[in-house]
């Protein structure tokens, strides 16, 4: 009798599930296990948690909605409430497991902690399987090392010579042990969130793998916004100006190769465009950043970069305050921290301009603004944050915010996200400093290199 673990980490989803699939395929039965990792709730020395309250709850969603499916397949999940390191040995030996199935990891601490594990751990079998992009690291023309520096060079040879790999199914039954209960997923009380901050909480989209697979048909089938996604995709306001996959795939709750699959059928069925292109191209960027990351390991956490370059920075702690809590003065900016610090969730738009203002306006270490983007995100991956900061940090791709926020007509989003700015005209509120407007923080700096910005905004036409 092989009795088989299923650890769920970042692959919260029964479709596409190579481990998944593969422990059906060789065990007799099966237990189902996830844990929290306490670790990534501590507070850091920047004064803020590691991770914060909305993915905390995001998570919790996504947990759920797992469980969820696995009661349906007469299964359980047992959830861990401090670290894996606990959970898995106690399992193991309850249950007398032979084989673990996990999803492969590549960052740093994910390794050490199964590192850790497999040591308290000789007898049993780890069994892990590539499932964090689109196309599989093993089929690509590169080695990790060998990862080109610039995504064209990447992109270009990676779409000529491989395919994304086909996606597994999911599973229709599924060889449980018997009289297994699962268990809670933990309050948050024991990762120190208060019931007034927790209660709080409303992550911008709700986590799960039934949330996910809807969202995706939404986008394409069922609204077809995505053939205008290559037009809509800089703004900012609302649920459908892009497709808000990035959540779900971060904590696994869809594959990449799952929203490949549905475009390529929406291709063939309702539209290829611009557009379709453009998804998946973006999700080629996604992979991308994580074979980088893979290449510069804990490089991409430093101040200096996998560049190793020393930028003077001012570091200026009541400016870096303001930034967090969307008081810099400078609507767009403050817009999406504010919207960022209620929901975890920031447009692209958004994130390149308040990275950009954060570095090149303010000079703050680029590592004090990621670090903030970890702790509020709730589709905070690795490589994505730290090497799209990394990017903005050494490659330099100023956005001038004030220029921005007209190019993207953004006066309805700020209105929306800056209270003390709702009654604003279209002119007010872009560039409110230059008005009578008592409530809202007198900019930090007006820097003379947004004068063109300024001047074009005042002459705006505007509806009286
Ligand atoms: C400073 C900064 C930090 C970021 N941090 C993260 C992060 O922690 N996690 C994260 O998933 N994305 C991150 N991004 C990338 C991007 O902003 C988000 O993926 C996107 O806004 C998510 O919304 P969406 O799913 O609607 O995107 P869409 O525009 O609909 O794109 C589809 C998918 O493509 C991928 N994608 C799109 N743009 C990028 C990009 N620039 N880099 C990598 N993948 C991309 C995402 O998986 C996304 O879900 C960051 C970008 C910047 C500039």
């Amino acid at each position: 009798m092989k009795t088989g673990l299923i650890w769920f980490k970042n692959d919260l989803r029964l479709h596409d599930n190579e481990a998944l699939t593969k422990a059906i395929e060789e065990c007799d039965e099966l237990i189902f296990c996830y844990a929290i990792e306490k670790s990534n709730f501590k507070k850091l020395d920047l004064g803020f948690k590691k991770c914060d309250v909305n993915r905390f709850k995001f998570i919790e969603q996504s947990v759920a909605d797992l469980q969820n499916h696995l009661e349906k397949l007469g299964a359980h999940l047992l959830i861990g409430s401090d670290s894996a390191v606990q959970l898995l040995p106690k399992l193991v030996e309850k249950y007398d497991i032979s084989d673990i199935y996990a999803e492969e990891e590549y960052a740093s601490e994910e390794l050490n902690l199964i590192k850790t594990i497999q040591n308290i751990l000789p007898e049993v079998k780890f069994h892990s399987y590539w499932g964090k992009t689109l196309y599989h690291k093993d089929d690509i023309p590169f080695s990790t090392s060998k990862i080109p520096l610039s995504s064209k060079a990447y992109r270009i040879p990676t779409g000529k010579e491989s395919e994304p790999r086909k996606t597994f199914k999911a599973p229709t039954e599924l060889k449980s042990v018997k009289k297994v209960k699962s268990t809670k997923f933990p309050s948050y009380k024991e990762f120190d969130f208060t019931k007034k901050e927790y209660d709080a909480a409303r992550p911008f989209v709700e986590g799960g793998e039934t949330k996910a697979l809807k969202r995706l048909q939404y986008y394409t089938f069922k609204s077809e916004l995505l053939t205008g996604y290559r037009w809509t995709r800089n703004q900012s306001q609302g649920l459908d100006y892009s497709s808000k996959f990035s959540p779900y795939l971060t904590i696994g709750c869809i594959s990449p190769r799952e929203i490949f699959e549905n475009v390529k059928e929406y291709e063939k069925k309702i539209k290829k465009n611009q557009s379709t292109w453009w998804l998946v191209f973006e999700l080629v960027w996604r992979d991308f950043f994580t074979l980088k990351g893979m290449k510069f390991g804990d490089k991409i956490f430093k101040t200096r970069g996998y560049k190793n370059k020393e930028i003077p920075f001012d570091n200026n702690q009541e400016n870096f305050e303001k930034w967090c809590e969307g008081r810099t003065g400078i609507p767009f900016v403050d817009a999406h921290m504010r919207q960022l610090n209620e929901t975890g969730y920031m447009s692209n738009r958004g994130r390149v301009n308040c990275e950009s203002y954060f570095v090149h306006d303010l000079n703050i270490d680029w590592t004090w603004g990621a670090a903030y983007f970890e702790s509020k995100l709730i589709d905070y991956d690795v490589s994505s944050n730290w090497m799209n900061w990394h990017m903005q940090a050494f490659e330099i791709y100023y956005t001038n915010p004030v220029h921005q926020s007209n190019k993207y007509k953004a006066q309805d989003f700020i209105r929306e996200w800056i209270p003390e700015l709702k009654d604003c005209n279209d002119i007010e509120v872009l560039i409110p400093w230059e008005f009578d407007i008592p409530d809202y923080p007198k900019p930090i700096e007006i820097f003379s290199k947004w004068e063109r910005a300024i001047n074009l905004i005042k002459k705006l036409k505007i509806k009286i």
